[in-house]
C-alpha cells in the first residue's frame, strides 16, 4: 500500500475532471486525479463531438478526453489508474480516499467529478447499435438526424425536452412511453402535444432495436403493455431518455444529495457543505449535463479549491505566530 499526497485530490476523469486538474496544477495545487473505471468518462463512448467550442471539424469524444488528459498531465498533473471504493470526509481536511488497489490517497481538498450515466434499457440491439442509430442525447446526436425519422423513449422531462429538441432537425419524431400519461412536467406536455412534429406512442415498450440493410438502426420492435401486442415502428434514430444515474454511491450518508442522487452544492457555487469538497460536472448537474459545462464547473471548482487552500494556510500561519 502506498500513500499519495497532495494539496489536490480529484477523483473522476471526464471534462470537469480534467478541467479542475488543468487549473489546479497551472495553480500549484500538484493535483492528482483518480480516473475511475472508464478514464475519460462517457464522451469516450460518443463518437461524433461538434459542440465543443475550439474545433471548426466534427472531433471524436474520445481524441478528445485523450487531449484533455495529456493538456492536464503536461502542467504538472499526476494520473492515477485506479478507481477509489471509499471516501473520508467528516473530519474536514485533509480528507482521505482509498483506491482499488490498496492505496491511499490524501487531500487537502477533494474535488469530486465522478459524473452521471445515461441509464440503458438493456434491451437486444441497444448496445450493438449505439452510435449508428441509438443514442441517449438528442443534443449531442440530433443533428445527425436532420430530415430523418427519430424515436424517443421515455416520460420524463429528459424525454419529452429531447423530443421537443429533435423538432429543430426533424419533423417526425414519435414520443414511445410505458405508460398513458407523462411524468414530465406540464409546461413541457403542453409544448409536446402543441407541436404538430411529435406523435405518441403510447402504452409501449421497446423490445429490441433492429439494424437494417445498412447495418444502422432500421426499425424498433415494441410490445403494448396493456395487449401484449407486438408491433415495429421504422426509424433513423432512437432516443433512449429513461433518466440518468450519477455515480455517488461512495458518498451515500457523506455529503447531501438530491432525490435523484446528484450532490447537492451552493447555488451558483462547485461548493458541497463540507468546506473544501467541491463537486463539479454531471455529478452536481442534471439539467444541463454537457461537455462544456462540465468543464466549466471543473474549471470553478479549481478556483474555489484554491481560494479555500489560501484561506487554510492563512488560518494556520496566523496560529502558528
Ligand atoms: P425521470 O426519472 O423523471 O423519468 C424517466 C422516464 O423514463 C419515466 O417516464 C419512466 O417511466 C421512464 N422509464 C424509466 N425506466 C424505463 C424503462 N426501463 N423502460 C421504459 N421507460 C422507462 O428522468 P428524467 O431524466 O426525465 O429526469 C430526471 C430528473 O431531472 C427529474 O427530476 C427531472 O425533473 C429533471 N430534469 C429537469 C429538466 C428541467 O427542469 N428542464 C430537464 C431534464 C430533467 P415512468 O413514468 O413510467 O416511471
Amino acid at each position: 500500500m502506498t500513500t499519495h499526497k497532495t494539496r489536490m485530490l480529484i477523483i473522476g476523469s471526464g471534462p470537469a475532471g480534467y478541467s479542475a486538474a488543468i487549473y489546479g496544477a497551472r495553480a500549484g495545487m500538484e493535483p492528482i486525479v483518480v480516473q475511475g473505471l472508464q478514464p475519460g468518462g462517457q464522451l469516450t463512448i460518443t463518437t461524433d463531438v461538434e459542440n465543443y467550442p475550439g474545433f471548426e471539424d466534427v472531433i471524436q469524444g474520445p481524441w478528445l478526453m485523450e487531449q484533455m488528459q495529456k493538456q492536464a498531465e503536461h502542467v504538472g498533473t499526476r494520473m492515477m489508474w485506479d478507481t477509489i471504493v471509499d471516501v473520508d470526509v467528516a473530519g474536514g481536511s485533509p480528507f482521505r480516499a482509498v483506491g482499488d488497489s490498496g492505496d491511499e490517497y490524501i487531500g487537502d481538498v477533494l474535488v469530486i467529478a465522478t459524473g452521471a450515466q445515461a441509464k440503458w434499457l438493456g434491451v437486444p440491439g441497444e448496445e450493438e447499435l449505439g452510435g449508428k442509430g441509438v443514442s441517449a442525447c438528442a443534443t449531442c446526436d440530433g443533428f445527425f438526424y436532420r430530415g430523418k425519422k427519430v424515436a424517443v423513449i421515455g416520460g420524463g422531462n429528459t424525454a419529452v425536452e429531447e423530443a421537443l429538441y429533435l423538432t429543430n432537425h426533424s419533423d417526425d419524431v414519435t414520443l414511445i412511453h410505458r405508460r398513458d400519461e407523462l411524468r414530465s412536467e406540464k409546461i413541457l406536455q403542453d409544448r409536446l402535444f402543441a407541436s404538430e412534429k411529435i406523435s405518441t406512442l403510447w402504452n409501449k415498450t421497446v423490445e429490441s432495436f433492429e439494424a437494417g440493410e445498412n447495418g444502422k438502426l432500421g426499425h424498433l420492435v415494441l410490445v403494448d403493455t396493456v395487449t401484449g401486442e407486438k408491433s415495429t415502428l421504422e426509424v433513423d434514430g432512437a432516443f433512449v431518455a429513461i433518466g440518468h444515474a450519477p455515480a455517488t454511491e461512495l458518498f451515500k450518508g457523506k455529503l447531501p444529495m438530491d432525490d435523484g442522487g446528484y450532490l447537492l452544492v451552493e447555488a451558483g457555487t462547485p461548493m458541497t457543505e463540507i468546506p473544501g469538497v467541491f463537486a463539479c460536472g454531471d455529478v452536481m448537474d442534471h439539467t444541463y449535463r454537457q461537455a462544456v459545462t462540465a468543464a466549466g464547473t471543473g474549471c470553478m471548482a479549481a478556483l474555489d479549491a484554491e481560494r479555500f487552500l489560501a484561506t487554510l494556510e492563512f488560518a494556520e500561519k496566523e496560529a502558528a505566530e
